[in-house]
């Protein structure tokens, strides 16, 4: 078995990324938790500090394992509603569900389904309610590098007024095209740390050893990563010319390698329906937006993956332009 918070030369070289990508010397020993995959890092985040009767704020929609994670642990997760075209936040509407049960909230940047990213201005606000209630922020940020157009990832490592409340989950299978080899980690103070090791020890006691050791070798050279967000922003320029004169209105994509399509106004079938329709009809596979809501609310919107070879994309673009 590898050491059960993680291969330590691994720790080491992604202690090295944190400093150089977000300015922050994490020891390597003491706060970076090697988990299997990012989904891993959430659960046993949600197990350490989460119990019978507190509360999660979850923004709807969300990437699907949050809701089921807080349950499991007996927790109640309590929805905010974000809507297209821009998902915003309504960082009002999350004070106002705040109760005396409130433990923690979970943030995604950049975002799954919506490819929206937390602005500078969000990160004040999540700050500002963490010190004043005294809540934990568990931030995903498994897409940090596919983030386009010169933005900038805003993630709760690069400011440490955060580092009592945050707990960043990262996954080695998006940065580095390996999501089969499931695995991530969990970056977040000693204090906070030694509780999630404190679940993860007994939900996998330790991560596959040949894949920790090959990573730590891809990860040192830094070609790998810095140059993901043009690689798949060419993708997703791709994609969205594929797109031009078919029924299908794009939104912003900012960052992940999710683009929605809004169909409004084009056809009249729910958004399973047309997924359905585009999958066996067509084998074109996307994912109707509904399934991400709690409530099932369906805007007409269907969420395309474009971390595909460009032939994949031109082959998606002329079945689209027919409909
Ligand atoms: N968070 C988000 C937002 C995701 O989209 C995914 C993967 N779909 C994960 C976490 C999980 O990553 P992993 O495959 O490393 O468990």
């Amino acid at each position: 078995y590898a050491p059960m918070p993680g291969y330590m030369p691994l720790r080491q070289v992604i202690a090295d990324v944190i400093q150089k990508s977000y300015g922050r010397a994490v020891n390597p020993e003491s706060e970076i938790t090697i988990t299997a995959g990012g989904t891993e890092a959430l659960f046993a985040s949600i197990s350490a500090f989460i119990s019978q009767g507190d509360e999660v704020i979850i923004f709807d929609p969300s990437y699907d394992s949050y809701g089921p994670s807080v349950r499991l642990n007996g927790g109640v997760p309590v929805y905010v509603n974000l809507t297209p075209p821009d998902f915003n936040i309504p960082w009002d509407k999350v004070r106002s569900v705040i109760t005396s049960r409130t433990r923690m909230i979970i943030v995604n940047t950049p975002h799954n389904p919506c490819g929206t990213i937390l602005s500078r201005a969000d990160h004040f606000s999540l700050l500002e309610i963490c010190r004043e209630h005294n809540i934990l922020v568990l931030s995903d940020e498994v897409y940090e590098r596919l983030i386009y157009d010169g933005a900038k990832h805003e993630s709760v490592l690069s400011d440490p007024e955060f580092e009592p409340y945050a707990i960043a989950v990262y996954s080695f299978g998006k940065t580095f095209h390996v999501t089969g080899w499931k695995s991530g980690y969990a970056v977040a103070t000693p204090r906070l740390t030694a509780e999630i090791r404190k679940t993860h020890q007994f939900i996998n006691f330790s991560v596959n050893a040949p894949v920790q050791h090959a990573i730590a070798g891809y990860m040192s050279d830094p070609a790998h990563y810095s140059e993901l967000g043009s690689f798949y922003q060419q993708k997703r320029d791709y994609f969205l010319s594929q797109l031009e004169g078919s029924p299908f209105e794009p939104l912003p994509c900012k960052g992940s390698y999710f683009q929605l399509v809004s169909y409004k106004g084009k056809f009249d079938e729910s958004d399973v329906d047309l997924a359905k329709r585009l999958t066996v009809q067509h084998k074109l596979a996307s994912i109707p937006v509904s399934v991400f809501y709690k409530d099932g609310s369906d805007y007409s919107l269907l969420r395309f993956c474009f971390a595909k070879k460009m032939e994949t994309l031109a082959a998606a673009g002329e079945i689209l332009r027919k409909l």
